[in-house]
């Protein structure tokens, strides 16, 4: 398992009984990070029994409130709780005004965290990637993101045993794909033989947009999109004036950017009485659907 993703909320612009305003948690082995954090997300971690402590980074798609409003309340209550990292915060242009904003309303934040304001590549390290692209969403900057595991190299243990290496930093060497000569046998040693790569995975979330090229470009073979769908196929004209996407565009995308699996969220207080009807219209276009609800969970 990589990525275990929990949908903290699901629903659009009002919150209702059975949907939370936006949060996906996305855990990795080494990261836990938040996409969005609407109203109400700090209580939603604490019925999901999941520890806003353990936040390493905030991803914030755009700055409308039902993606916003939980942000000063889960940092206040992570400060109580004596939050001992450095939250690394992304966010479109502006994003460190409206923080600042925040902490003349309701005092200073007593945790540590660092704001980073967009550009393409959002973060990387050796093992994961974070990519952004921007959204089509009123006149709001607004990014939808790719959260990247990258490719790992390993070392075929049965055929080191087999050629008696002894664990040492010639190990390494033949990791990163240069050749070695045996120690004891002097015979000279292919690291192409005893390497292969472990395949990674790539989760997109888009949330809210209208239609837009970019949408294709950043889910582009995706493991899982995770995609807004507010509007069912035949209120394509309110979807395009309020620039969101309707499931058979959530699902043109997938199609088009041929992704593994699509997600579809932010689901709208009309729409949820009968989910099962917008997951159908999606499924006409894209089969591998599936429509979620708060709380559940998904490991891929
Ligand atoms: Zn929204
Ligand atoms: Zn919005």
């Amino acid at each position: 398992m990589d990525f275990e993703i929990i949908f903290l909320g699901t629903g659009s612009a009002i919150p209702t009984a059975k949907h939370n305003h936006t949060g996906i948690l996305v855990k990795t082995p080494k990261e836990n990070i938040l996409v969005d954090c609407g109203e109400g997300i700090q209580r939603q971690f604490k019925i999901a029994k999941e520890n806003p402590c353990k936040l390493t980074r905030l991803l914030i798609t755009h700055w409308h409130a039902d993606h916003a409003l939980g942000i000063p309340g889960l940092i206040y209550s992570m400060g109580l709780n004596n939050y001992s990292k450095t939250l690394q915060i992304y966010g479109p242009e502006g994003t460190a005004k409206k923080l600042s904003s925040l902490q003349y309303i309701y005092n200073k934040f007593k945790i540590k965290y660092e704001v980073n304001e967009i550009t393409k590549k959002v973060f990387e390290s050796p093992e994961l990637l974070i990519e952004a692209l921007p959204m089509k969403h009123h006149n709001t900057t607004t990014f939808a993101y790719s959260i990247i595991i990258k490719d790992k190299t390993r070392l075929d243990k049965e055929k080191l045993k087999k050629l008696n290496l002894p664990n040492s930093p010639i190990l390494k060497k033949l990791q990163e794909g240069k050749d070695i000569i045996h120690p004891k046998t002097k015979k000279k040693i292919k690291a192409s033989s005893v390497i292969y790569t472990e395949k990674g995975k790539k989760i997109t979330i888009i949330l809210d947009t209208a239609v837009n090229p970019n949408t294709i470009k950043i889910s582009q073979s995706a493991d899982l999109l995770i995609c807004e769908s507010s509007f069912a196929e035949d209120e394509e004209a309110r979807a395009k004036e309020s620039y969101h996407l309707t499931t058979k565009q959530a699902a043109e995308i997938a199609k088009k950017a041929k992704v593994k699996q699509l997600v579809l969220t932010h689901i709208s207080q009309k729409h949820e009485i009968h989910p099962e009807a917008l997951l159908l219209e999606a499924k006409k276009i894209f089969k591998n659907t599936i429509a979620v609800k708060d709380f559940d969970k998904l490991k891929i």
